[in-house]
């Protein structure tokens, strides 16, 4: 299968290493020996984050609500470096268990990704077309699990004095008018979860950041796409995000970037980095020109 190359491969190059005299685990596995759990583990942004993590040494576990995807993906990363749990994060119990499940097979939580979130309504975001159950639908999820997955990470980190909780945000909670409003305001309060606890959690040893992604191509992206652009293909979908709404000549951003800065964030590399929202955009948060009308030849 090809998990099953990928393990032969990694133990190849493994071997290889170790036989140049060097081990892959301190010079390229920069969470050897770390655990983490990841919320949404089992799609788009935290499916790449949980492979990146594995790459560099890792045992996650996957947190999601998607139990074929999160099953498939555990496997195909292979059973000693991860596994499947099905967790609401709108169920405080369940993210507790998630939590705790990692330490019982571990015997601690070094890292918890609070990954898993949703657009909601997908009607164009208008105030007067606002439907405060979907407003509430969307902060049970991106806003208050991503509170409870806080609170029971710092639960088992703090008496260890150790851990990195890293929070998935977006350029929405940034800037408004970016996506429809709730999701806008889920995201503001991911910042804001941040900046509440980082400083009490510092006393404890235990870092909390966010990161803010610009829009990426993932299944929850591609939804609001066919949705607003319903006569469009999905090859037209992908480069309306790849090509319109890209900020960055000469690069696509991907999965895999977002999976970088959270590898940065949960390393040791970021031993002083707290309360930090790391925004990876392409300066889209920061580039935007004022309406001014043009001068006057
Ligand atoms: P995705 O839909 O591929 O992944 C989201 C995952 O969260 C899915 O596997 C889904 O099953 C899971 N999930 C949804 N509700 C859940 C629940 N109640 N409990 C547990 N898991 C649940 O989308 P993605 O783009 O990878 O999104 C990941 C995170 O990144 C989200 O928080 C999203 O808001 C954020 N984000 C995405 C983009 C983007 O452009 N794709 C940009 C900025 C931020």
């Amino acid at each position: 299968t090809r998990g099953e190359s990928r393990r032969a491969a990694l133990a190849s190059v493994a071997g290889y290493a170790s036989r140049c005299g060097y081990s892959t685990a301190s010079s390229s596995q920069r969470l050897a020996g770390k655990v983490a759990v990841i919320t949404g583990g089992a799609s788009g942004i935290g499916k790449a984050t949980a492979e990146e993590f594995v790459r560099n040494g890792a045992k996650v576990v996957l947190a999601d609500v998607q139990d074929d995807l999160g099953r498939a993906l555990a496997t195909e990363l292979g059973p000693d470096a991860a596994c499947y749990t099905r967790c609401d994060v709108t169920d405080e119990a369940q993210v507790a268990a998630a939590v705790d499940l990692a330490v019982a097979r571990h015997g601690k939580l070094d890292i918890m990704l609070n990954n898993a979130g949703i657009v909601g309504s997908l009607a164009r975001p208008q105030l007067s077309d606002l439907d405060l159950n979907d407003f509430d639908a969307v902060m049970a999820i991106n806003a208050r699990g991503v509170m409870a997955g806080v609170k029971h990470a710092a639960r088992v980190m703090a008496p260890r004095r150790s851990g990195s909780i890293i929070c998935m945000a977006s350029v929405a909670g940034v800037l408004g008018s970016v996506t429809p409003h709730p999701y806008s305001v889920s995201k503001a309060a991911v910042l804001g979860i941040v900046r509440a606890v980082a400083g009490e959690m510092a006393r404890s040893g235990v870092r909390v950041n966010a990161i803010s992604p610009n829009y990426i191509p993932t299944p929850l992206v591609m939804r609001i796409l066919e949705q607003w652009y319903p006569k469009a293909s999905a090859e037209e979908h992908r480069r309306i995000v790849e090509g319109d709404i890209n900020e960055m000549k000469g690069a696509v951003l991907e999965p895999d970037d977002i999976a970088r800065a959270a590898l940065y964030l949960a390393s040791d590399e970021a031993k002083y980095v707290n309360g930090h929202n790391l925004v990876v955009d392409g300066g889209f948060t920061v580039g935007k020109a004022p309406n001014m009308p043009a001068p006057a030849l």
